[in-house]
């Protein structure tokens, strides 16, 4: 009935999650507030760690994206799961590092990594570097050879794949900013480089294909463009690569409405092609990864608002101003995302008007939802806006110099602060 397992109703017609009444979590906390489930999010990293286990024996790993939503408590319970973890950048990877994070579990990605990043992933000795385009190679060699260090990496591929989802969030095509062309013979030339250099050590193969993606075809699809590389590349050069890194894009429950695929299935199918298919290329099967983010934590977080004003314009539409918006939440207005709203103190009665969601920020297009169905809200009620847990306390801002908003976690039913919500002393902390 509800977009996330974690979500219920309770006796007196409040929204829960994780066994935790909404509206006492707004008391408590205050609104704006984002919460989110521990146990939901562990359950997540488990189905990923448990499929691995079983379609591929557990030669593999599953990395968490902590772009989708970046904390030392969300490193702290990853590290716990026996999650690896995707970081792209120098300031999540100090926040990964922070806590400890096993430094050989984290993969380094990004189309334009700094001099000063890619010194700081060196020293802090991550995993694998996953290698963009042919500068990174070149730097990265340089200051691998001045650290004394040979550096495992693994080169992001564009296999040239179109996964059906938003224009947007398409990136395995070859109009893509990120990683190496496969038709243009770049990343063949990309290969033969790293293999030629002192201090690199090629050992494994990137793609991603997009995001929120429900179909399996595109996937497997993924899988033989890249294992047709690996046996290219093994041709060529005799090296046989022991990675494939298959990326995320494990689409969520954001409407009723939607059909993502068990995680199970996709691991199913593509374990299937993968065992089969390498070996008919003569390929030792490869260690397979694969990189959720909003998998993990989207649909087990949601965001908490008080209704302020209400605004019916006659035969145009009602907007509901809340007291957050494109500051906690841009992602309609960058990519127009559908999301379930619910009236959290009146979650049981129905959902029978249709209004538009407004934020409180100076922009015309901040907006949360438009034309939704939510219960007929009045002045001082409590909105929950669900499946928010990724990209939106990652995508947050301080426009308006209107602070970001706390990060709830419950587990057991008990919420607690995992991120501070900014003061405005927190807001003029760098100014001059
Ligand atoms: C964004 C991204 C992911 C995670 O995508 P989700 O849609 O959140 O699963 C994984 N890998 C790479 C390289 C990405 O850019």
């Amino acid at each position: 009935m509800y977009v996330s397992d974690c979500i219920d109703i309770n006796s007196q017609g409040h929204l829960t999650i994780g066994g935790c009444d909404t509206t006492h979590i707004a008391k408590e906390f205050g609104t704006p507030v984002y919460v989110m489930d521990e146990d939901e999010i562990r359950k997540n990293c488990r189905k990923f760690v448990e499929s691995i286990n079983e379609y591929y024996g557990g030669n593999g790993m599953a990395l968490y994206a902590s772009k989708a939503f970046c904390c030392k408590e969300i490193c702290r319970i990853m590290a716990q799961e026996g999650m690896g973890l995707d970081v792209v950048s120098g300031g999540e990877l100090f926040t990964a590092t922070s806590v400890g994070f096993p430094a050989e579990r984290i993969y380094f990605h990004g189309n334009n990594k700094t001099s000063a990043e890619l010194k700081q992933a060196i020293d802090y000795g991550v995993g694998k570097i996953i290698v963009d385009n042919i500068l990174e190679l070149e730097t990265l060699n340089e200051l691998a050879s001045a650290a004394g260090k040979k550096e495992k990496i693994i080169m992001r591929i564009k296999p040239g794949i179109d996964a059906h989802t938003h224009e947007f969030i398409k990136t395995g095509q070859i109009d893509s900013k990120f990683g190496f062309a496969l038709e243009t013979g770049e990343a063949m030339e990309g290969v033969l480089k790293a293999v030629s250099m002192p201090n690199i050590e090629l050992v494994g193969l990137h793609c991603h294909i997009g995001s929120q993606i429900f179909d399996l075809d595109p996937f497997e699809l993924a899988a033989r463009v890249m294992l047709d590389f690996m046996a290219e590349i093994k041709q060529a050069t005799g090296l046989e690569l022991s990675e494939l890194n298959l990326g995320g894009g494990f689409g969520i429950k954001y409407k009723k409405t939607d059909r993502p695929r068990p995680f199970k299935d996709y691991m199913k199918k593509v374990s299937e092609v993968i065992n089969e298919y390498s070996k008919k290329l003569k390929l030792k099967t490869p260690s397979i990864l694969v990189e959720p983010g909003r998998a993990i934590v989207g649909a087990a977080g949601l965001t908490l608002y008080t209704v302020g004003s209400v605004k019916s314009i006659p035969d145009v539409r009602t907007y509901i101003s809340v007291d957050g918006g494109m500051g906690d939440n841009p992602r309609y207005i960058l990519y127009q995302s559908n999301y379930e709203i619910i009236c959290a103190n009146r979650a049981a009665e129905k959902r029978s008007a249709t209004v538009t969601v407004a934020g409180k920020f100076c922009e015309s297009g901040d907006i949360i939802q438009e034309w939704t169905h939510v219960q007929p809200v009045k002045t001082g009620d409590i909105l929950a806006v669900l499946s928010t847990g990724a990209y939106n306390y990652s995508m947050a801002s301080h426009y308006n110099r209107i602070g970001r908003p706390p990060v709830v976690m419950v587990k057991g039913g008990e919420p607690r602060i995992i991120i501070r919500g900014d003061s405005y002393e927190d807001i003029i902390m760098n100014d001059i």
